[in-house]
């Protein structure tokens, strides 16, 4: 859990961290509150803001449900934080404001019309349309993860199979390297070695790092991954028509070996080709901080 105290230029003045607390809830939300008493210590705050990884309803207070931290399904997370340091705070999906900061102050200063593709453990999703943030009648909108590429695919956390980011998060990544290993293990080897010699040692960095010195299977795994990719963007480049597209998380870190592929299937995939400009492919700029800086940015606002 990441605190800061940002500036209006995007500038973070001050930043604190603590460990996410395993019982999520309750537990969570008192050191949030604590994080912000610490900086409100050292730092006038006019408005403070907080992005959540989940889907936040649009009164900007309320978790609808978060699927990677425990209790925190329908809390009123802005209430609890207020009722604990008497600090008002607004709360934003984290993709949301991943996106928001980017467009501001990031790769994507200036555009009207952008979409952002958080590549994690799953794939965050957001919009920003004629330079509004979209965030729907409810505030999930544009939760392009869990957009249906397979039908009767892979059973996603959501419920549903052959969710997008079944096919292109951090974590099928991952799958795409396990399978080619299980295929092959003995060309392997290399590979293994980086995760303690086991399948399940390796980490999405181990695949990067490996696939930029070269490592076929590796480089294969970020490759279907960035195929994946492309070929949704495709479709999300005729649903929003956005003059770029943003690409997030650690995995950006693989460059080409995730763009090329990822631009070759949004060609190879795209309706009505040739006949329209199609958006940039660009990866992300502000890394980690983004979330932090696009929710101060949004609560602004
Ligand atoms: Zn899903």
């Amino acid at each position: 859990m990441l605190g800061g105290v940002v500036d209006e230029t995007g500038k973070i003045l001050r930043s604190h961290r603590r460990d996410t607390p395993p019982e999520g809830g309750a537990a969570l939300n008192q050191i949030i509150a604590d994080v912000i008493s610490e900086l409100l210590t050292t730092h006038d705050a006019e408005s403070i803001g907080i992005s959540a990884a989940g889907l936040v309803s649009s009164d900007r207070e309320t978790m609808l449900g978060a699927p990677n931290i425990k209790d925190w399904d329908g809390v009123n997370i802005a209430k609890s934080i207020f009722d604990i340091c008497g600090a008002r705070a607004i709360v934003e999906n984290d993709a949301n404001s991943a996106a928001w900061a980017e467009r501001v102050y990031g790769v994507g200063k200036g555009a009207e019309n952008l979409i952002m593709i958080t590549v994690g453990t799953g794939v965050g999703g957001a919009a920003i349309v004629d330079g509004n943030l979209l965030r729907g009648a409810n505030g999930t909108g544009a939760e392009f993860g869990h957009m249906k590429v397979v039908p009767g695919g892979e059973l996603c956390g959501c419920g549903i199979r052959g969710c997008f980011e079944k096919y292109s998060s951090g974590s099928a990544l991952m799958r795409h390297a396990r399978e080619a290993i299980n295929k092959d293990p003995t060309s392997a080897n290399g590979l293994l070695a980086r995760g303690n010699g086991t399948v399940e040692g390796l980490l999405g960095a181990h695949i990067t790092q490996a696939a930029c010195e070269g490592d076929q299977i590796a480089i294969n795994a970020l490759a279907t991954t960035g195929d994946w990719l492309g070929a949704g963007i495709a479709t999300l480049a005729m649903l929003f028509d956005p003059a770029i597209v943003v690409i997030g998380g650690g995995v950006v870190d693989a460059g080409e070996l995730l763009f090329e592929p990822a631009r070759k299937a949004m060609m190879r995939e795209m309706p009505f080709a040739g006949k329209h400009p199609v958006p940039k492919l660009v990866a992300a700029e502000l890394g980690n901080s983004a979330g932090l800086v696009g929710a101060a940015d949004l609560a602004r606002n």
